[in-house]
């Protein structure tokens, strides 16, 4: 953004940057703008669109999406993987995302295999989703079909993940997202692929501004003003699942701006089958079990108030994750109703 441009916006409004990383949505208004402001808050049509927004590994899959295809055919192992990125980020004071990228191509050039971008679509065909992931969107819009009755709210699906747009366009579920944002190869480069897309923990907050602003197409400005009462979803109206730490720029975007946001963690019933397993075995179970740290991330986000609940990764109608989802969609469709009544009123 120009110093002119950012000036002129900053004269509209004294409190809030219109860059991707703005985090105040109410100015402090003089009295006549708070006036006008009201007016306009009353009269406005209620915004009917609902933004269901999912991180993906560890979020929608237990495993990072490399961890199902890709380093398995190149015998890799996925710990030593992700411990020589961090170690090559570190020594290269390189991105992490765009130092995991590279490292996938060099490690298959070094194995002598190549991958082409239809070898990783089909490679999410593998990828795990957890229970009930597949059905979830079906059911969550018959659930807010139902509560909205004659509102006609529309739920919408975004993905805004660091993996692989590649690998996500083969799962299964690629098609029930209205938009997909994710980290993606160029294939025409010299002979190695590299980063066409890196999308970064705080690189997420700028898609979330696109999907409030109706800005989804990357060409679009998004650092040019809109004033909130044109956008066409707003936070407000906006649930984002994660599952850790990478997730916290979301999560404080949302709910500092009047959204929503739900942490989950993968089923503890697989690390009691492990533990279990552990036991015959005649081992001890870790106390740091994938599953329970997963919790412990979820419990520390909810008492840093980034999140509105936490809930294991069941996506199943009836599960808790499933109900308190619904929850958040009840508080968000008896407010749509309301701003209608005082639409009408006006
Ligand atoms: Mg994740």
């Amino acid at each position: 953004m120009s110093e002119r441009v950012t000036r002129r916006a900053a004269r509209r409004t004294p409190s809030h940057v219109d860059a991707g990383n703005e985090t105040t949505a109410a100015p402090a208004p003089s009295d006549r703008a708070a006036r006008t402001h009201k007016a306009i808050a009353a009269t406005e049509p209620a915004k009917k669109t609902i933004a269901l927004v999912y991180d993906f590994d560890g979020t929608l899959s237990p495993r990072p999406m490399q961890e199902y295809s890709f380093l398995p055919q190149l015998g890799i192992k996925a710990a030593d993987f992700w411990a020589e990125c961090t170690r090559v980020a570190r020594a290269e004071s390189a991105d992490p995302l765009i130092t995991y990228m590279h490292l996938m191509y060099k490690k298959a050039k070094e194995k002598g295999l190549r991958v082409d971008r239809k070898d990783l679509v089909a490679q999410g065909a593998s990828v795990e989703l957890y229970p009930g992931v597949e059905t979830w969107f079906d059911e969550i819009a018959s659930y807010a079909a139902e509560r909205a009755g004659t509102a006609g709210v529309a739920v919408k699906h975004y993905l805004v993940s660091s993996g692989l747009t590649e690998i996500i366009e083969g799962t299964s579920i690629y098609r029930k997202f209205d938009n997909v944002f994710a980290s993606e190869y160029w294939f025409d480069a010299y002979d190695l692929p590299f980063p066409k897309r890196v999308i970064t923990d705080t690189g997420k907050t700028q898609y979330l501004f696109r999907i409030n602003k109706g800005l989804e197409d990357q060409f679009q400005s998004i650092n040019t003003h809109m004033p909130e009462a044109v956008r066409p979803i707003p936070f407000s109206n906006m649930i984002y699942f994660g599952d850790g730490e990478t997730d916290v720029p979301s999560m404080a975007l949302l709910k500092k701006n009047g959204g929503h946001a739900i942490a989950v963690h993968a089923p503890l019933a697989s690390s009691g089958v492990r533990k279990r397993a552990k036991a015959k075995a005649g081992q001890k179970e870790k106390a740091s079990s994938p599953a329970h740290s997963g919790l412990a991330k979820c419990i520390e986000l909810f008492q840093a108030g980034r999140c509105d609940f936490y809930a294991t990764a069941d996506y199943r109608s009836g599960s808790d994750l499933f109900k308190r989802t619904c929850l958040l969609l009840d508080r968000m469709i008896a407010d749509i109703r309301v701003r209608e009544e005082m639409a009408r009123l006006g």
